[in-house]
């Protein structure tokens, strides 16, 4: 999943044409790359993001973890208060394991690298002035902070949120009519339903960690053909490879 998920975020960036010639050259990331971030540290990192370009950021939270800690996202995308229509809303989930942490420094350095881009690198602003782009670092920051660093087995804990619960096997599966997950158990899950309920995502992407592996919609399904006939699945085979 996380290649595949990779892939699609370099073809995201990849398919844009470059926009208006800009010749101001990228600021220097503040980020020094060597070192998870706990809560409260992400949490300020974000703000701060927010702080810094308000006219492309805005820092909202979609609901709280079962310890409270907030789930926060970041959208990014030009002259957001200017409530121009029509523009694809893209999406990126990270750390939903929260024992699988790459995702969800990943995501801030994305953050970082399109904000400080906009204006300064066409391909950059073409991409912030046609997609509103929405990132969600950690979808369960208990899990991260109930890790240990270092941990490759993911034996020592922190993969499901404060409840023991994996988060990503405990949403409703179309697939198994018969099950019906205890919402009430995660209340993360809750909230991601809630928030893709009330928004039109085109393109998606789930970052974890531990596999190169690309997973596509309704590739659980039991009948291969459901996913063979899935009008959607050249195109993600495009953009997983
Ligand atoms: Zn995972």
């Amino acid at each position: 999943m996380a290649w595949g998920s990779f892939a699609l975020l370099f073809a995201l960036l990849s398919g844009v044409a470059a926009g208006p010639h800009i010749k101001k050259e990228m600021v220097e990331s503040s980020e020094r790359h060597n070192r998870y971030y706990h809560y409260e540290e992400l949490r300020e990192r974000l703000r701060s993001l927010a702080e810094a370009y308000p006219r492309q950021a805005q820092l909202f939270s979609i609901g709280q973890s079962v310890q409270g800690r907030e789930l926060w996202v970041l959208r990014i995308t030009a002259e957001l208060h200017a409530q121009i229509p029509d523009r694809p809303q893209v999406k990126y989930v990270g750390n939903m394991h929260g024992d699988e942490a790459v995702s969800r420094q990943v995501l801030l350095y994305l953050a970082d690298y399109l904000l400080r881009g906009y204006l300064r690198d066409p391909r950059l602003t073409r991409l912030l002035n046609t997609t509103d782009i929405y990132i969600l670092p950690s979808l369960n920051p208990d899990g991260f902070e109930n890790a240990s660093e270092g941990d490759c087995t993911g034996n020592r804990g922190g993969r499901e949120n404060a409840r023991g619960r994996d988060l990503n096997r405990s949403f409703p599966d179309q697939f198994s009519p018969d099950s019906h997950p205890d919402l009430s158990e995660v209340p993360e899950v809750s909230a991601m339903i809630n928030w893709i309920q009330s928004n039109r995502f085109l393109l998606s992407g789930n970052l974890h960690g531990g596999s190169v592996v690309a997973s596509y919609p309704y590739d659980d399904s039991h009948r291969i053909q459901f996913l063979v006939s899935t009008a959607s699945l050249q195109m993600m085979k495009c953009l997983n490879t």
